[in-house]
């Protein structure tokens, strides 16, 4: 039977999970957990002092073939529980995550002349259409396209668009896009210079990250985004969109303070700014990252009033 959460720890919960996301930790599966194993297993662990964590597959095969001398003899193998937690309760075996898509390697085309690409963008938005090809569509109640110069030499890119951006069709018009736009001001641009876009173009329900299959049909209207605008410098705004941007999945500390080259144009990768408004403290972090992009476009951070 399933058991609600005490609304405290459910905000809690949800708040250490944006947390991680932002970060690029993720992803965390909700798994139909067997009580009586977990309970096994926690005896098991308080008796015979067995990790009660569960194992990856990968540890199993190594320990399971080099038995260690001595060692306390468990009530069943570790190859044996490690097919316990990848075995549903329906006992059929839980599918390994899908592999992450790899943006494909690009040879970039000669850029657009600057006069064509307003209607270069337009073909793929008419490409995509009323789109159906992902599930997201059925809570769409506008889809977000992008917004910005088509010959902008700065492009964001951010996850999805929120309630906001939904109701009105347009990336970044709600809280974390009002900190954006400061962002950008701060770097001595205005908004209507850049060109935002998301990883996908519809609404999660209830703002969760894209699925894989979601990012699969959306990205690649994306990448021809990318294409037609060839800003000089790409912007990651959190985690989903640099692993979408550079096809690897790695938390986001790794991946900032340094310059990716991505479809011919030069990727930094900063926070989310939904982050930054959770956690301010960041928000220096982001300026230096920003600090980078400026650089690489040769711009100065406007003298203050
Ligand atoms: N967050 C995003 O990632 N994109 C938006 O457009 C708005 C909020």
């Amino acid at each position: 039977m399933a058991q609600s959460l005490d609304p405290a720890i459910r905000g809690a919960l949800e708040e250490r999970l944006c947390f991680y996301r932002d970060l690029g930790l993720g992803d965390f599966y909700r798994r139909p957990v067997d009580p009586a194993l977990m309970a096994k297993l926690a005896a098991a662990a308080e008796a015979q002092e067995i990790p009660a964590t569960p194992i990856l597959a990968s540890e199993a095969g190594e320990l399971s073939a080099a038995p260690i001398q001595g060692a306390p003899s468990f009530p069943h193998s570790l190859a044996e529980r490690v097919r316990e937690h990848t075995t549903s309760q329906e006992g059929q075996p839980i599918p390994p995550r899908k592999p992450f898509p790899a943006p494909p390697p690009v040879t970039p085309a000669p850029p657009l002349p600057a006069g064509d690409r307003a209607a270069a963008l337009q073909f793929i938005r008419d490409e995509i259409g009323d789109c159906t090809r992902c599930p997201l569509h059925a809570g769409r109640h506008k889809l977000v396209f992008g917004d910005g110069s088509p010959n902008a030499r700065l492009m964001f890119v951010g996850e999805g668009p929120g309630a906001d951006e939904d109701a009105q069709g347009l990336p970044f018009v709600g809280k974390a896009g009002q900190l954006l736009n400061n962002m950008i001001n701060a770097m001595g641009l205005k908004r209507e210079e850049v060109y935002i876009a998301n990883v996908v173009k519809c609404r999660p329900p209830g703002n969760r990250v894209p699925e894989q299959d979601e990012g699969a049909q959306c990205t690649p209207f994306l990448f021809r985004q990318i294409d037609v605008v060839r800003p000089q410098v790409l912007v990651a705004l959190g985690a989903t969109a640099a692993t979408w941007l550079l096809g690897v999945r790695q938390p986001l500390a790794g991946l900032r303070g340094r310059v990716h080259a991505v479809r011919g144009t030069q990727l930094i990768v900063t926070y989310h700014p939904a982050y930054l408004l959770r956690d301010p403290r960041q928000k220096k972090e982001a300026w230096a990252d920003l600090q980078i992009a400026m650089r690489e476009l040769g711009l100065k951070p406007p003298a203050r009033a």
